[in-house]
């Protein structure tokens, strides 16, 4: 869609105002709103300024000056179903003031990662399904007078368990999910059921198809499935999803988190995200002779992201709290290994997958990553993997089928099976490493000798996380 065409469905659906989007480091999605009358065409064609000093980790105050220039191409703009005046939302990718893409820029960042694929005659299209669990938690404090206590917030299903000790008999509470017993039970032990119905509904008005919606394991945790997209769609889409999810909850007298591990002990949200690589409309991960109708293509993809995973994990679990989830037992598994229809392996190929459907699923992402980055950092190490005809390593070389969550820790030791980072800081440290050489997954370059991830970028993510999640030790 060209600038004129988006203004003229403006037009045609009387809209009042634009709402240019756009997203930071850690995945924030910002916006700066214009009156429609102070837009036209030449206005949308050469970006809107902006002051990119007051965005985290960004420009400095003496250089803040940028620009946002709307993209329509993609299709993903929607008509804002919350605002009171209507009101079409743009994703934006952010520029410099000279005409480049700004190197900070997770959006841009993810085109340069596909055009990085192309060039390098690999594939055409990547698409990603990613799957992102959320909870539901009451918005309200409870106070005892009386004691001046405030007792903690819960789950919308949760046991409240001061309140319910003491007042008990006062509330409905008489059905509910049980730890790790929300999958699946009918109402009225699923409570949950209208508010979803809710949520789907406004996910179609603003573009995105669903389908599987349901209750999640934990209490108060739900899912709703999304088709998958091409790389910078998707990473939209999960944008959307969380705008909407949240808003939902919170015009509803709620709260939704999309944190990994809210609750101890009960399962945590995943981001698991699907993926495969097509070329000339073909799906380069499907060969009907290979184990779960795997090509080799896709087994170097898996061993390239197994190969990088520690630096991998910084962007798709990009928390502290990420790695409280990594538990066994939690569904959310740290082993890298591959399997068909095996949950607490990192890797699940989907059973039963033919030509058009053959995937990977990879477990561990949660939502607290940037999309737009861990798309883009998982796709670049399944490239060097392809590239580099890279094998899995020898332990998980063929498929883990049995239960990886009753492995000992010595047992993972003997057998030479590996593991995703058990921190941040680990994960972080991979990527000073990455940093560190000359020839790493994250340092490629494109045909115009600019890069995906430049230097400049890959310190600033890591002294961001420094400052916001991890304390720096002396000496590393
Ligand atoms: N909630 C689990 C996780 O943390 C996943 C459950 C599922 O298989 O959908 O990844
Ligand atoms: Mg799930
Ligand atoms: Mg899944």
């Amino acid at each position: 869609m060209t600038a004129k065409e988006f203004l003229e469905q403006c037009r045609e659906n009387e809209i009042e105002f634009i709402d240019f989007r756009f997203t930071d480091i850690k995945g924030v999605w910002h916006h700066v709103t214009y009156d429609i009358d102070a837009i036209d065409e030449e206005v949308l064609e050469n970006g809107l300024p902006f002051d990119g000093s007051s965005i985290p980790a960004w420009q400095p105050i003496n250089e803040s000056d940028m620009v946002l220039k709307p993209d329509f191409e993609i299709g993903t703009h929607f008509i804002d179903p919350f605002t009171a005046d209507p009101t079409m939302v743009v994703f934006c990718d952010v520029y410099n003031t000279d005409g480049t893409p700004y190197e900070k820029c997770p959006r841009s960042i993810a085109k340069r990662t596909l055009q990085y694929m192309a060039e390098q005659g690999i594939g055409d299209v990547a698409y990603f399904g990613p799957e992102n669990e959320f909870f539901v938690f009451e918005n309200v404090v409870i106070r005892d007078e009386i004691n001046s206590q405030c007792y903690e917030v819960d789950t919308i299903e949760g046991a409240w368990n001061d309140y319910i000790a003491e007042f008990g008999d006062e509330l409905n509470i008489g059905h509910r999910p049980r730890t790790k017993g929300g999958y699946s039970p009918v109402p009225p032990v699923d409570s949950m059921m209208d508010l979803r119905a809710e949520m789907v509904k406004v996910l179609k008005e603003v573009g995105l198809q669903t389908f599987v919606v349901h209750h999640e394991v934990a209490q108060g945790q739900g899912e709703i499935g999304v088709k998958f997209g091409t790389l910078v769609e998707a990473a939209d889409n999960v944008q959307k999803l969380k705008y909407v999810v949240k808003m939902v909850a919170h015009l509803n007298g709620k709260t939704a988190t999309f944190m990994p591990k809210p609750l101890y002990g009960d399962n945590g949200n995943g981001m698991h995200t699907h993926q495969s690589i097509w070329k000339d409309g073909r799906n380069m991960f499907y060969d009907p002779n290979g184990y779960a109708n795997l090509s080799k293509v896709a087994l170097q993809y898996i061993a390239g992201v197994f190969e990088n995973a520690n630096a991998v994990a910084a962007f798709t679990n990009a928390s502290m709290n990420s790695y409280k989830r990594l538990q066994p037992g939690f569904e959310a598994p740290n082993i890298l290994a591959y399997s068909a229809k095996n949950r607490s392996a990192s890797c699940r190929i989907p059973w039963g997958a033919g030509e058009k459907s053959v995937r990977t699923e990879f477990r561990f992402p949660d939502s607290t990553a940037n999309p737009y980055l861990a798309f883009s950092v998982m796709l670049l190490a399944g490239l060097w993997g392809i590239k580099n005809n890279a094998e899995i390593y020898e332990a998980a070389r063929e498929p883990l089928n049995e239960d990886l969550f009753e492995l000992t820790l010595d047992e993972i030791k003997e057998r030479g099976i590996r593991t995703l980072p058990a921190t941040l800081r680990e994960a972080i440290y991979a990527v000073e490493d990455e940093l560190a050489k000359e020839d790493s997954f994250l340092k490629v370059t494109l045909k115009d000798g600019s890069r995906v991830f430049t230097d400049n970028f890959l310190k600033t993510y890591i002294d961001y996380k420094y400052e916001t999640e991890i304390i720096p030790v002396e000496g590393r």
